[in-house]
């Protein structure tokens, strides 16, 4: 069966979310690969590298929420396109914004530390955000701000194809698992995204101000350790 050019894909996404915005629809439920099109197989012809540099092409002058008014850039995400482990953060800060790359400021340099406490680099793991844009003075993200960025959420989970996703913080585990919980009491254990295992864990900038949450953080990066065979 011959599969689609990534252009071809890229393109169908984007007129997929245009045409499911027209009939009003303002939140997608999040399931890997499961957007009314299936995304080439990891390994498959078309690289991961390739689906991801596209789409962040494609959406690198997105308007979809008011954040495009105040961004420097869009911060897609960086990291290892095939990377078996997925950070997903909340939204880029003030250092994010100016360099365009994920988890760059002061709770960046603390997550390095976690990766590479978990005998891991950052370049073999892939970091991203739930919103891609900053939000003005570092405030929270916005519900339909979330809402507006979920369709690149999703996508680039479909092109990741991750065997564990560590979901920092609360923004980024409610809008995964499309709950209202505290962290405090998703943390822990893993819950299911589709069949991928996601880990929610203390966002870093938390640990910053609360050093005493991470031991706790460190019992949860040694269960994901565990399911990538790394402990
Ligand atoms: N930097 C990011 O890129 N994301 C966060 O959630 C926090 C800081």
């Amino acid at each position: 069966m011959s599969r689609a050019a990534p252009t071809d894909i890229v393109m169908a996404v984007r007129d997929y979310v245009h045409y499911l915005q027209q009939l009003g629809v303002t939140e997608l439920p999040l399931r890997i690969a499961d957007c009314g099109l299936r995304i080439a197989e990891k390994g498959g012809t078309s690289s991961s590298a390739l689906r991801l540099q596209q789409l962040a092409e494609s959406v690198h002058d997105c308007q979809n929420c008011r954040l495009h008014q105040g961004r420097t850039q869009v911060v897609f995400g960086t990291g290892n396109p095939d990377a078996d482990l997925v950070f997903v953060g909340e939204a880029p800060g003030h250092d994010e914004d100016i360099t365009g790359e994920a988890f760059v400021g002061a709770a960046g340099q603390l997550l390095t530390r976690i990766i590479q406490a978990m005998d891991l680099t950052r370049e073999q793991v892939y970091i991203l955000n739930v919103v891609k844009c900053r939000p003005p003075n570092n405030r929270n993200p916005l519900p339909d701000e979330v809402a507006a960025c979920r369709p690149i959420l999703q996508a680039q989970l479909a092109c990741l194809q991750p065997r564990v996703i560590c979901a920092l913080g609360t923004f980024a585990a409610q809008a995964l698992l499309q709950t209202e919980e505290r962290i405090s009491r998703l943390r822990g254990r893993f819950h299911n995204l589709g069949d991928v295992p996601v880990m929610p864990t203390y966002h870093p900038a938390y640990l910053l101000r609360n050093p005493q949450g991470k031991r706790a953080v460190w019992e949860d990066m040694q269960q994901i350790q565990r399911v990538l065979g790394l402990r």
